[in-house]
């Protein structure tokens, strides 16, 4: 049976590597990859749900396809939720993650707090209706990067419960207890 096709905007090749090991049995995800040219949204909104939303309803309005887009931050308590909607960006524009997490280490240097959670917004468009499904993972920020695993921030981040980094969880465990792999399977449920 054809599966059905269904656009998600991203261009990062590991988020949609996690995607298609939840999704894929049921569904053809066409990304960027498959379109001649980027669609370039400017992620501008002071929230995540703001974020996936507008990207959700431009992929729509450019692609026709039913669109999905995903929004995640790293909220840290000491750092009062920080740095969150402006996690790509935090230490420059260019999103380097090895600066991301220098600049988090340093801002946490002597803080005993290290409370910390990632938290992820999918946002799904249709043409007929927007929906929204959230996912979220508890941990602490480590003092120093362990792991060669998963990207971003996930070398630095213990999720609750273990002592491993994310960046040492293999992709299979990540995906059962992580914020987007929480957000997906609610989004998953939808879909049924
Ligand atoms: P975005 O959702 O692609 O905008 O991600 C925002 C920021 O959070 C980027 O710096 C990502 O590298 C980082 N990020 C997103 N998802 C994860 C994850 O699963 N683990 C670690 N970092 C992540």
């Amino acid at each position: 049976m054809a599966r059905t096709k269904i656009f998600f905007g991203t261009g990062n090749a590991k988020k949609l590597k996690e995607i298609n090991e939840i999704l894929g049995d049921r569904y053809e995800i066409i990304s960027f990859r498959d379109l001649p040219e980027k669609i370039e949204v400017i992620e501008d909104r002071p929230t995540l749900e703001g974020n996936a939303i507008k990207k959700a309803r431009e992929f729509h309005a450019a692609t026709g396809l039913p669109c999905f887009s995903d929004d995640t931050g790293l909220e840290v308590e000491a750092l009062d939720g920080r740095p969150g909607v402006y996690s790509a960006r935090y230490a420059g524009e260019d999103g380097n993650a090895e600066r991301n997490m220098a600049k988090l280490l340093e801002e946490l240097q002597g803080q005993e707090n290290r409370a910390a959670r990632f938290r992820t917004v999918i946002a799904y468009v249709n043409g007929e209706e927007l929906q929204t499904f959230d996912g979220v993972l508890n941990g602490q920020i480590g003092h120093e990067k362990r792991g060669d695993q998963g990207f971003g921030y996930d070398p630095l981040f213990i999720p609750e419960g273990d002592h491993r980094t994310l960046a040492e969880h293999s992709a299979d465990e990540k995906n059962a207890i992580s914020h987007r792999g929480r957000a997906v399977r609610k989004f998953a449920n939808f879909l049924k």
